[in-house]
This record gives structure tokens, sequence and C-alpha cells, in this order.
């Protein structure tokens, strides 16, 4: 059985994955507004793949004789600057994703719950990969500054971004 303070942690954590992959789900919505089809590519993939991290903590959490209790989600921004921006806040939202399983992590330590520290692992390298990829794409954006033949060429290469299920 999981402690009752972890369960109402892993389901905050599973409402923080579906805010994100709403939060994904309007850049995309933005970019593709701005005729870049490509970016709004790399956004939709972004927010399925979102959507399978909350899965993964849905599934351990039923596992683990503990109960979903899925809570409302926050409406996203939906006006965004520019593309810079976007990615400026995307790698802000990252940043702000590995805190909480950070403290997710604290609280399954504090519980000394072994199989949650075991699980929770695989979510504190994956934000590596998050943050990495958010900034990036954030450093290439600012070299072209954000517009022109080189946002054509980024758009193009996003593009070619295609979703596989990396929790499966
Ligand atoms: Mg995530």
């Amino acid at each position: 059985m999981i402690s009752d303070k972890l369960q109402d942690a892993i389901n905050n954590q599973i409402n923080a994955e579906l805010f994100s992959e709403f939060y994904y789900l309007s850049m995309a919505a933005y970019l593709s507004s701005e005729g870049l089809d490509g970016f709004e590519n790399f956004f939709i993939v972004q927010a399925q793949e979102e959507h399978t991290h909350a899965m993964k903590l849905y599934h351990f959490l039923n596992e683990r004789g503990g109960r979903v209790m899925l809570q409302k989600i926050d409406a996203p921004k939906t006006d965004f600057d520019s593309p810079v921006e976007v990615f400026k806040l995307a790698l802000e939202h990252e940043q702000h994703v590995t805190s909480l399983i950070n403290q997710l992590m604290d609280t399954a330590i504090e519980e000394k719950d072994h199989a949650a520290r075991s699980f929770l692992n695989w979510f504190v390298d994956e934000q590596v990969e998050e943050e990495a990829t958010m900034d990036t794409l954030l450093s290439k954006l600012k070299l072209i500054n954000g517009e022109g033949q080189g946002l054509l060429m980024m758009d193009k290469e996003l593009a070619a971004r295609t979703f596989t299920d990396e929790t499966a």
C-alpha cells in the first residue's frame, strides 16, 4: 500500500502532467495560427508525451493499491508574442516540472517508499532530457533571431518529429 501523503502527491503530479499536455497543445495552436506547422507538430508530439507521463503515474498509483483522483486542470495561456517566447516559457515550465518531480521524490524518501523511489527515477532522468531539448531549441531560435529563412528551416526540421511512447 501507498501512504496517503504519497498518494496525494502523485495525484498532484498527474494533474501537473495533464496541465503540461494542455499548455503544450495551446502553444501548438498558437504556432499553427502563425503558419508554423513544423513547430506546431513539435508541440503536439510534446503534448502527447505529457499524456503518457500522466498515464504512467496513473498506472503506478493503481498498481500500488492507491486511488487516482483527478483534479481540475487550469486553463493554459493562449496568447504568445513569438516562437521565442513560446520556447522561453516551455523551458521555464520544464524547470518548474523538474522541481515538482524533485519534491515528489523527497516525499517518497520521507515516506520510505522504495518502490516509488525506484519508479520516480525514470521521471528524474526524463526531466534532464526535457530541459535540454527546450534549452537547445531556444538557443537555436535566438541564433536566428526567431525569424526569416532560419525560422523556416527550423520549422521544416521540427515537422519531422514523431511520437513514440517512451513510457511503454
Ligand atoms: Mg512531463
